[in-house]
């Protein structure tokens, strides 16, 4: 395991926090006459949920073959970032990398905790640019692999989970989609790895907000004790553990949306106004076209909502893969499409 010294990272109001004791830390479970909580006695949502998700945690604990001490269960992957963000940073001191194109909340969330940004760039093959990354002084690192918008794995995540200094955060929310394992695996090497992963894409849960992390038990209990106790709905916590339950339904969804991904992908090189395909390991293709905005307009016209990412990679649009009729849909009217 690499030598590390977590307590020189954490912010001391952190180290020392003592966290808010619910009545459901002291006792959990169903028997009993429940006086502690000054819930109201009377209908069937009264009760506050579980602080700990302790059932879903041991679900994903089996699923993944890691222990429910190295999970963290957040209010989406949002909150996760958001949590790092409060953990490690100090605002308006210490410094977060981060390596865009990529998903927006890195940046959104070092906005809000008021914490400095260091942006070094994929490089013209959306490649990180390691040597770049090293040379910094930084708490955090953000990667997101497969990287949203760009859809590619990124190569080298390794050389820097050997050689970065400090946190070092993988956004996996589309690693299902990917044929690259997951670096869940390899945490008990690097005491200093934080992966992410979510409901939202692979187990189509977007609506409900649940996001995971897993990450060294010394991590995950910072994240525990810092999160709010009942950050994730007893609803919520329900639909996850049901949507675990059913592995089926789950492998069966996912081999049509690579089904219809690979079609895409296929159909998308026929069309005349689509310049170049971009790789994808995601369930999304980024395309680039001669005029972004023009076909996102048109696109937009026939009810059809991709999404224009102009503003980072420039005349490039993100598409997700829908259902094979959605996906008709589209290339009926990609084809139909004329650029005048
Ligand atoms: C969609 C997405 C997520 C999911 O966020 P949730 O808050 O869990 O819905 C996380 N990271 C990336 C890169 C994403 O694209």
């Amino acid at each position: 395991m690499r030598k590390f010294d977590l307590r020189s990272l954490v912010r001391s109001n952190i180290w020392e926090l003592k966290p808010y004791s619910s009545a459901r830390d002291e006792f959990w479970g169903d028997e009993g006459i429940f006086l502690d909580a000054n819930e109201n006695p009377f209908g069937n949502k009264n009760r506050y949920p579980d602080p700990h998700q302790r059932t879903l945690k041991k679900s994903l604990s089996k699923i993944k073959g890691i222990s429910v001490d190295n999970i963290c269960i957040g209010n989406g992957s949002d909150e996760i970032i958001d949590l790092v963000f409060r953990i490690f940073c100090e605002p308006q001191k210490d410094s977060v990398i981060i390596c865009p194109p990529t998903y927006g909340m890195y940046e959104v969330s070092a906005n809000i905790n008021n914490v400095n940004i260091i942006k070094i760039p994929l490089d013209s093959n959306f490649e990180l640019n390691v040597d770049e990354i090293l040379s910094q002084n930084a708490k955090c690192l953000f990667l997101c692999s497969p990287n949203n918008p760009t859809g590619n794995n990124l190569k080298n995540i390794e050389v820097l989970m050997n050689e970065f200094n400090g946190i070092i955060i993988v956004d996996e929310a589309y690693i299902d989609f990917s044929d690259k394992p997951s670096f869940i695996g390899r945490l008990s090497e690097f005491p200093n790895l934080i992966i992410m992963q979510t409901f939202s894409k692979a187990w189509a849960l977007a609506s409900a907000r649940v996001g995971i992390a897993y990450a060294d038990s010394n991590i995950i209990k910072l994240m525990d004790k810092t999160k709010p106790p009942y950050n994730v709905s007893r609803f919520n916590q329900e639909v996850a553990l049901k949507a675990l339950s059913k592995p089926k339904k789950f492998e069966r969804r996912l081999k049509v949306i690579l089904e219809q991904r690979d079609n895409l992908l296929k159909e998308f090189t026929k069309i005349s106004v689509i310049k170049k395909v971009f790789p994808t390991d995601a369930n999304f293709i980024l395309i680039k076209v001669s005029d972004a905005d023009k076909l996102y307009n048109y696109l937009v016209s026939n009810k059809l909502i991709v999404r224009n990412r102009n503003s980072v990679i420039s005349d490039c649009i993100r598409i997700t893969v829908g259902t094979p009729k959605e996906n008709e849909a589209l290339i009926e009217a990609l084809k139909n499409y004329t650029e005048g």
